[in-house]
This record gives C-alpha cells, structure tokens and sequence, in this order.
C-alpha cells in the first residue's frame, strides 16, 4: 500500500512558516483580495478554505463577488482598483471563470507587486528562468509535497498530465529545474492513443485534467509517486483524476483528494501574500 502524501501534514509546515514571517513583518499589514465571477463561498469550497485559512493567519481577507455576466471590461476595472487601493496587498481572481471571460488577459491585469497566485506573467516567466519568490500556487504546492517526503526526481522520469498556464506548464518547468526528465501530457497525448504508455513509465506522475477515472490504477507504475491535483464534484463529494482505489495499491505514495494538493495551495497563497511585502 502507498504512503499517503498528506496535504494537512504539508500545510501545516507551511502555515507555522508563513506565521513567523508575519511576526516578522516591520510595518505592513496583509490584505488579501479575492474577486470571483459569479461563484460565492456558498458554492465553491476553494473560496471558504481561502477564507477561512486567511483568518486564521491573520491575514485580513475580502471577496469580491462579480455578477456572473460581468464583462471582461468590469472585471479588469475592478482589479485595476484594488491594484491602486493602498489597504490591498494581494489579489487572487478566482476560477474557474464563465467562458466568455479570459483568464490569461485577466491575470496579467493583477500588478506583479499583488498577485498572490503568482500567475501574472511577470511571475510565470520567472518559474522558466527558475529564479524568483512568488511561485504560481498549486504547481509550487505539488513541489512542496514531493520535497517533504523527499521523493527522489534527480534523473527520474517526471510525467506531467494537463498543461494549463498555472498548473501543468509552470510545473513541468520546476521538476527540470530538479533535473528530472519531464513528459508534459494533454488533450491531443489522449488523443492520439499514448496517454497509458507515457503515464505507465512515470515515476513521478501529476495529474491536473479535471476529468474523474482519467488515469486508471493498473497504469501506475510499481513505487510510482502520485499527486492527483484534479478536482471533479458530484453530489457524493470530490474526486481526482486518478483511480484512487486502483493506483493505491501499485503507488510508492499518493496524495487523498481531497486532503492531498488542495490544503497544500492554499497554505501557498497565505505563503505568497506574506512574501510580497517582503520584497
Ligand atoms: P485546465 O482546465 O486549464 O486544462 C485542462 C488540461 O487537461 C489541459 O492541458 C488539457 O489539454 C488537458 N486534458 C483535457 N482532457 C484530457 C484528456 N482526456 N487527456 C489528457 N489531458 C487532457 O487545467 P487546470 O486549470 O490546471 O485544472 C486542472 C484540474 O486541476 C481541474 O480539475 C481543477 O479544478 C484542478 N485544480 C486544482 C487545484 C487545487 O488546488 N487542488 C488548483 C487548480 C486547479
């Protein structure tokens, strides 16, 4: 049976850090925005977990909830605004966003000095020069858990499933900054009928699709470490993209969903909000 890659166990390290950097701060006090299109905190787990884990940082924190039929003029008005507001530190533009929006034209709208997701293009070309402090959230927290349990990826085959601009691509360019030989797998690898081949010869494999079952359990590798950063929701609670049941059973380690990526992201963003005013 695989090790379990706790993502509370992560969090936590990452939390106590961030809580000494804050002590540590001189003048400036945290103010964390997040602005959504359309989903509220009712609706969208991320969204509560954010706030919930800004409060206990003691990071102020506000959401600001955009009508879903926001134009992407508004949208960039109200980032434009909290970009001049001297009380905000940080902003996160919360996804998924309605499909008439661009997310791309969207982040890079944040200035680089709050984007607390690190996803602004400033931030995304420092992640390829494999240099800079503010990391995109999710791809840094992947990184976070392998290097907590020390999985090794030094010369390993590194096989990256989803290629989206703050998941897959940023992470794909942080496994070779750590020398492992990195596959990026996507829609047209399925496609073409090779996603099983290159998934069965990963040693480490990180799945960010969002699509449940995508990756079956008899395709893991034997000592294959395993981070499922998908999320797929159904009335009986969330899943990954990855055949739990299945993969567990060949794994070395493997993260829960939930319980696995998800807590480690978010301890990112406080990481990252605390880190802004510390350049
Ligand atoms: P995205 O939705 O922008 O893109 C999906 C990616 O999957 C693309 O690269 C696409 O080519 C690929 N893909 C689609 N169908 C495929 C298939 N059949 N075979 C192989 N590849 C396929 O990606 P994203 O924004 O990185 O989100 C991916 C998943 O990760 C979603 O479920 C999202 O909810 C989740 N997510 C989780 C966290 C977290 O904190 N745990 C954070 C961000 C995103």
């Amino acid at each position: 049976m695989a090790i379990l890659l706790d993502g509370k166990k992560v969090a936590g390290r990452i939390k106590a850090d961030v809580k000494k950097a804050l002590a540590g701060l001189k003048k400036a006090a945290p103010r964390l925005v997040g602005v959504s299109v359309g989903q509220t905190p009712a609706t969208c787990m991320h969204l509560k977990s954010q706030a919930k884990l800004a409060g206990e940082m003691g990071i102020a924190y506000h959401l600001e909830v955009l009508p879903e039929a926001a134009a992407q003029k508004e949208v960039a008005e109200v980032i434009a605004g909290f970009n001049k507001d001297a009380a905000t530190t940080g902003v996160i533009l919360q996804m998924p966003l309605p499909a008439a929006l661009c997310a791309q034209t969207l982040r890079s709208v944040i200035a680089p000095q709050k984007d607390a997701e690190g996803v602004h293009p400033v931030h995304l070309g420092e992640v390829v020069l494999g240099s800079g402090s503010i990391m995109p959230c999710t791809a840094a927290a992947c990184m976070e858990i392998l290097k907590d349990y020390e999985v090794p990826l030094r010369g390993r085959e590194a096989v990256v499933v989803g290629h989206s601009e703050i998941v897959g691509k940023p992470l794909s360019m942080m496994l070779l900054k750590e020398f492992a030989t990195t596959t990026v797998c996507h829609i047209a690898t399925s496609e073409a009928g090779r996603l099983e081949e290159h998934v069965r010869r990963a040693d480490v494999l990180i799945v960010a699709v969002g699509r449940a079952g995508l990756i079956r359990g008899e395709w893991i590798k034997e000592g294959a470490a395993v981070l499922d950063v998908g999320i797929n929701r159904y009335a009986s609670g969330i899943v990954g993209d990855v055949v739990f049941e299945g993969a567990s059973r060949r794994a070395g380690w493997i993260t829960p969903v939930p319980g696995g990526v998800g807590p480690v992201a978010v301890a990112m963003l406080m990481k990252n909000t605390i880190a802004l005013l510390q350049k």
